[in-house]
C-alpha cells in the first residue's frame, strides 16, 4: 500500500525488528556482521558498505523523494562530494551563482584543480542556463533552489527539460524545501542532495547529508562512491535523522506559517528596506512555486536601512539566536556578508545583493508573537 508522505515519515524506521517488535529501529552499533556459513551473508557484511540503521534511513529518504535509492553521508558536503565524483577531468558543470558557501569551496578548491570546472549562472533565469549549455563539455547542472541567502527560485522542471535530451545530469540541492515542499526527482531532476543537518533532522543536533537518485544506474554509481570513499553516516546519527524525519511535515508547516507572518510583518516595518521570502506576493519566481504546488519554506532574508544597526540587532535578540546553520526548531539569525559568505569576492557579493545590511532568519516553531516581539525590540 502506498501511503502519504506524513504517514511514511512518521513511521520511518518502524517494523524493522521482527524478532523483538521494537517500534523504533535499533541503533546497530557494530562495525562488522557475522556470516552464517561460507558463501552466505545476512545481507550485511561491514558497516561502511551497509548498516541496518543507516539502511532504514536510506529507504525512507528514497521513498520520500520518489527515488530509486537513498544514501546517507557524514555531512551535506560529503553527499555533494560523492555526487561530484560522477564527473571527470574536462567536464563542466553549470552551478547556481549564489549557493551555500561550502559548495563553492568544494567546486573551486577541490574539484577545479582536478579539472572539473564550475560555470556560475543565475539559475533562476532559464535563459541563462540555456545560454551556458553552449559551453563545450557541460555534463551537469547543479541547482540550489531556493538559494541561500537570496532565496532565488529555479524552475527545476524547465532546467531538467533542457538537460535531459543533452544527456546532462540535473542535480538539485533541496536542503531548504525538503520533499515536504519540493520533490526534485518528480520534477525531472536526476539527483537530489541534502544537508540533513538542516530541516531533515531539524533539531540542530547532528551533521548529516543525503543523496537520492532516480535511476538504478545512478544508484549503482553513487553506491560505489559511498562505499569506496567511505564518508558514511554512522548508526547513531542515522537514528537521530530518522527521529527528526518523523516530525518533518509538522515542523515545516508550522515553520512556514511562522515565516509567512514574520515576512509580512517585516515588509511593513519602517526600518526594513527589502524582504525576501518566497511566500510574499512580489517575490520573483513565486509563480513557479505556486504552479508546481511547492511550499515557500521558512527562510527569510531582509535588508535593514543602515548597516550600523546590524551589531545591535545581533547582540540584542533574546528569542532568535545569533548563530549559523538553519532549519531547526529554534529560530536563528545570521549575517551572511560576514558569516556564511565571507569567501565570496566583495564585488561579487554586492552584485548578488549580499550586502552589509542583509540579515537572514531561519524561522523555527516558537510562538510567532514572541518572535515578532523580539524583532520589534531590536529594530
Ligand atoms: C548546510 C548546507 C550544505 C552543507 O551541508 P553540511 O551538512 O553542513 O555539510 C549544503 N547545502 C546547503 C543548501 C546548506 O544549507
Amino acid at each position: 500500500m502506498t501511503v502519504q508522505l506524513s504517514t511514511l515519515l512518521a513511521q520511518s524506521g518502524n517494523r524493522k525488528d521482527d524478532r523483538t517488535g521494537a517500534i523504533s529501529v535499533p541503533i546497530y552499533q557494530t562495525a562488522s556482521f557475522g556470516h552464517p556459513a561460507l558463501g552466505q551473508s545476512t545481507g550485511f557484511d561491514y558497516s561502511r558498505t551497509s548498516n541496518p540503521t543507516r539502511l532504514a534511513l536510506e529507504e525512507t529518504l528514497a521513498a520520500a523523494d520518489g527515488g530509486v535509492k537513498g544514501f546517507a553521508f557524514a555531512s551535506g558536503l560529503a553527499a555533494i562530494d560523492a555526487v561530484l565524483h560522477l564527473f571527470r577531468s574536462g567536464d563542466r558543470i553549470i552551478v547556481t551563482e549564489d549557493p551555500y558557501g561550502g559548495t563553492v569551496r568544494l567546486f573551486e578548491k577541490v574539484f577545479r584543480p582536478l579539472g572539473i570546472d564550475a560555470i556560475y549562472v543565475d539559475t533562476s533565469e532559464l535563459k541563462a542556463v540555456e545560454e551556458a549549455l553552449k559551453y563545450p563539455g557541460v555534463k551537469g547542472i547543479f541547482v540550489e533552489t531556493p538559494t541561500n541567502p537570496l532565496l532565488k527560485i529555479a524552475d527545476i522542471r524547465g532546467i531538467s527539460a533542457l538537460a535531459k535530451p543533452r544527456n546532462i545530469l540535473t542535480i538539485v540541492d533541496n536542503t531548504f524545501l525538503t520533499p515536504v515542499f519540493q520533490k526534485p526527482l518528480v520534477l525531472g531532476a536526476d539527483i537530489a542532495v541534502y544537508s540533513a543537518t538542516k530541516y531533515l533532522s531539524g533539531h540542530n543536533d547532528v551533521v548529516a547529508g543525503a543523496v537520492v537518485v532516480g535511476t538504478t544506474e545512478l544508484a549503482e554509481r553513487i553506491g560505489f562512491y559511498q562505499n569506496a570513499i567511505g564518508a558514511i553516516l554512522g548508526p547513531q546519527d542515522s537514528w537521530l535523522v530518522i527521529r527528526g524525519l518523523k516530525t518533518l511535515p509538522l515542523r515545516l508547516h508550522k515553520q512556514q506559517e511562522n515565516a509567512q507572518r514574520i515576512a509580512s510583518w517585516l515588509s511593513t516595518h519602517p526600518r526594513v528596506r527589502l524582504v525576501r521570502y518566497p511566500g510574499l506576493a512580489q517575490h520573483p519566481g513565486r509563480d513557479i512555486l505556486t504552479r508546481e504546488n511547492i511550499g515557500f519554506g521558512s527562510m527569510i532574508s531582509f535588508e535593514v536601512d543602515a548597516a550600523s544597526r546590524v551589531a545591535k540587532i545581533l547582540s540584542g535578540v533574546k528569542v532568535f539566536l545569533f548563530a549559523e546553520s538553519l532549519g531547526g526548531v529554534e529560530s536563528l539569525i545570521t549575517y551572511p556578508a560576514v558569516q556564511t559568505h565571507t569567501d565570496l569576492d566583495p564585488i561579487v557579493r554586492n552584485r548578488l545583493g549580499i550586502n552589509d545590511r542583509l540579515l537572514r532568519l531561519s524561522v523555527g516553531i516558537e510562538d510567532v508573537n514572541d518572535l515578532i516581539s523580539d524583532l520589534e525590540a531590536v529594530l
